[in-house]
């Protein structure tokens, strides 16, 4: 089964109340949770709180949980707000955080389409052009790739995933700042023309801006250039060759995606300590109950 699937086939048993299905969940997301939460907070029982709270509010929300959308960014966007909540609310010391890091973060809007106000057919339209812009994107990124064109998509990455200015990537890569605006450009361009081809005129009225906002959006939602976890433990195993490998580290240490560090610790931590059975455990029998309400 696609990992997408199996996660789309566990939401729907927890749906139906079936508690061997949210075990099943906690044993595959706490860890990358507790380790981005760790990231973060600086005592181990502040984080664990934390994902505790967040695990409650992915059930308290799962009427709005839209199942088409990744499950493991939308649990770490519940994760996120209560983070910022109750870092807010100075319950909970803070590890000391650089502020581009907040910035970044503060720049990956929460997933929309989950609003319940918005009316279903309009927002089953938003939906449709929405999978199109995602299914673009994904032959754009393929399409880089296969030519290895690495270096024009790392730069349309920086600027629309990692939401850096035109002058930043240019510093970076020792670019032109003309040349990354031309990446850009032609990136567009292409979607346009793709869009055009579709005869699909709504995104195409958008004007540069709006377009702009609205691929970065779906960047970040569908986390379009994030690695698999497979890519990350080939990487922490260093079996992984390039160019995978120098894209690997780009997005690791560039991009610096808060995401797959989660992840990556959370594979480091696989055989360790860290990984503590009676963690899972507490962590299942103090958010149980608020499955049957649920259901
Ligand atoms: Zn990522």
């Amino acid at each position: 089964m696609e990992p997408e699937s199996a996660d789309r086939y566990l939401v729907e048993e927890i749906r139906r109340g079936q508690e061997s299905a949210w075990r099943q969940l906690i044993d595959a997301y706490h860890g990358r949770l507790l380790a981005f939460a760790r990231t973060r907070i600086a005592s181990l029982s502040d984080a664990e709180d934390v994902v505790q709270d967040a695990l409650v509010g992915f059930l308290q929300s799962l009427p709005n949980y839209d199942p088409a959308r990744s499950l493991e960014t939308y649990l770490f966007t519940i994760l996120r707000y209560k983070l910022v909540d109750r870092l807010r609310s100075r319950k909970i010391a803070p590890l000391s955080v650089d502020a581009e890091e907040d910035d970044w973060w503060d720049r990956i809007g929460p997933a929309d389409g989950e609003t319940p106000s918005q009316a279903a057919a309009q927002a089953e339209e938003a939906r449709r052009r929405e999978d199109l812009l995602v299914d673009l994107l994904r032959r754009m990124i393929h399409d880089y790739r296969d030519r290895a064109a690495f270096q024009d998509l790392q730069v349309i990455e920086l600027l629309f995933y990692g939401g850096k200015r035109n002058l930043e990537v240019a510093e970076l890569f020792d670019m032109d700042q003309k040349a990354v605006a031309g990446v850009k450009f032609r990136a567009i361009g292409k979607l346009r023309k793709f869009f055009e081809e579709l005869g699909e005129a709504v995104l195409n009225e958008l004007g540069d801006d709006a377009m702009d906002i609205t691929v970065a959006q779906v960047w970040r939602d569908r986390r379009l250039t994030c690695l698999k976890r497979s890519t990350l433990g080939s990487y922490l195993l260093g079996v992984l060759d390039d160019p995978w490998l120098g894209y690997t580290q780009f997005h690791i240490d560039v991009v610096a995606c808060p995401l797959c560090l989660a992840n990556l610790r959370d594979i480091e931590q696989e055989d360790i300590a860290e990984h503590d059975p009676q963690r899972t455990e507490h962590l299942f029998t103090s958010s149980v109950g608020f499955l049957s309400r649920t259901s």
